[in-house]
């Protein structure tokens, strides 16, 4: 259906007239209206995306228009757009509307992009599967009966499946890269602090990032270039100068080393996913980089150190959810703590109550601790193992998930083996640093294969640079 390939692509023929963006447009909701079965989108905005179409179509016409003009984009359902619904796949947010704008949404609709939808996830994002939604499972584009990963399910899939051109998701530990990495696409979990999270419904604050799925490399670089950057309204937003990713993404065969961890090829990784992944190794080392053995000796307690600090960061983030103030209340109740009580208890789901169990068990007195202050020191750790291989390596090259796209159901019973499929991208969060999946593979049942590569804060350069190289000379060309 489409007659362009990469989102620079697209408005350059929008500028030649050869693309229509009212049909564009029309199309793509006519494709998300036949693929509603996957369940991707918990609102599409049918009449506002074609009106806007018109209303860019006519910047384009009269040359004045941004970078993104005419970009059709989907957003996950925990960013905020005034006057939309803002429901983070939650009962308890089911009736809310945005009362303004995530800056990173706002960055786009400045650029003249339009925004199709809300994307389907875990109810406030917690989740590998897209399972926990009160709006219902996510299907696999490629193999139905599979699930899409998660959190951010719905804006992978709507990616993978040509439902918009590019879509935001988030991701506090794995959340883009995963997903992106269960449908066969490119999933950028930035810096911590590169894009603002102000308007970004928080789960755990201190890991939280926004960042973009896209269908090649290009457009995860244009689309960084466009929502990174300070913000007045988050104090936690880098000053560091936004690079111009997307006019630096060709580099020198061989200037990066690139470092493997044995801690990320131990057990549970599929041989197949193995297989696939050094195989690209053997092919970069004949390209000419140098690839050099590193240790990152705290990756065992990553898990641990994770479901302890975002569980903890949540059961203080979710509190403001109490029925009084914003979304949904219980019918029931004869006390102002039962109102509480009910409410929480009717309005959250099962995931969702678990983790505000666990992280407030953590913070309690007497586990504080134990647990709790435990952790943050392991984070420290984690972080310093970090410091130090990137004294001698500029990428680190691994799995992005331990296996393909699972079935659906086959862990929702069991959150240990859950979480345990985010061993190898929450390690970044709690470090703070970039990672990227890039789609390398199918596996024998042919499910998409996901390699990741992470890189130094604010070294989203090399990231992109390295998968630029990736994505032509040893995917394509294979
Ligand atoms: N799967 C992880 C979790 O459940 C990561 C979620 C996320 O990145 N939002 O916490």
């Amino acid at each position: 259906m489409k007659n362009y390939s990469t989102i620079n692509e697209k408005i350059q023929k929008l500028r030649a007239g050869e693309i229509s963006l009212k049909s564009n447009v029309e199309e793509f909701l006519l494709k998300i209206s036949q693929n509603q079965k996957l369940n991707a989108f918990n609102f599409v905005f049918e009449e506002e995306a074609l009106k806007n179409a018109e209303i860019v179509q006519e910047k384009i016409k009269n040359g004045n228009f941004g970078k993104a003009a005419g970009v059709v984009v989907a957003i996950k359902d925990v960013l905020s757009l005034k006057d939309h619904p803002l429901t983070c796949s939650s009962n308890i947010l089911k009736n809310f509307e945005a009362i303004y704008t995530a800056t990173a949404v706002q960055k786009l609709i400045d650029e003249d992009a339009i925004i199709i939808g809300k994307t389907n996830c875990d109810e406030f994002a917690m989740g590998s599967s897209n399972e926990n939604s009160a709006f219902g499972n996510v299907l696999n584009p490629v193999d139905n009966q599979r699930v899409p990963g998660g959190s951010s399910g719905g804006s992978a899939v709507a990616v993978a499946a040509e439902l918009c051109d590019v879509s935001l998701g988030t991701d506090t530990g794995g959340s883009i890269r995963q997903p992106a990495a269960f449908c066969g696409i490119y999933g950028l979990k930035p810096t911590y602090g590169r894009v603002s999270r102000f308007g970004l419904t928080a789960f755990a604050s201190s890991f939280d990032s926004i960042g973009p799925f896209t269908n090649n490399v290009e457009d995860a670089a244009s689309i960084l270039e466009i929502i990174s950057g300070y913000d007045k309204n988050d104090s936690t937003s880098s000053k560091t100068a936004v690079p111009a990713y997307s006019e630096v993404l060709k580099l020198k065969p061989g200037s990066l080393k690139i470092g493997i961890a044995e801690e990320y090829f131990g057990q549970g990784l599929s041989p197949e996913i193995k297989e696939q992944i050094f195989l690209i190794i053997e092919k970069l080392k004949l390209a000419g980089f140098e690839i050099k053995e590193i240790h990152l000796p705290h990756s065992e307690y990553t898990i641990a150190a994770y479901y302890i600090l975002t569980t903890a960061e949540a059961s203080s983030n979710l509190a403001r959810y109490d029925g009084a103030r914003y979304g949904y209340r219980s019918k029931t109740f004869s006390s102002l703590s039962e109102m509480y009580t009910n409410s929480r208890t009717e309005g959250f789901g099962k995931e969702v109550k678990r983790r505000i169990m666990l992280g407030t068990y953590v913070l309690s007195s007497g586990y504080y601790d134990a647990y709790y202050r435990k952790a943050q020191k392991v984070r420290r750790l984690i972080k310093n193992d970090f410091d130090e291989v990137f004294k001698t390596v500029d990428l680190i090259l691994t799995p992005t998930s331990p296996t393909t796209a699972f079935k659906l159901g086959e862990k929702s019973d069991n959150p240990l083996e859950m979480y345990l499929s985010d061993i190898y991208t929450t390690s970044a969060n709690l470090a703070g640093i970039p990672g990227i999946n890039i789609p390398i593979a199918k596996d024998s049942a042919g499910l998409p294969i996901g390699m990741q590569l992470m890189a130094n804060l604010f070294e989203e350069e090399k990231l992109l640079q390295l998968s630029y190289f990736i994505q032509n000379e040893l995917i394509r060309k294979s």
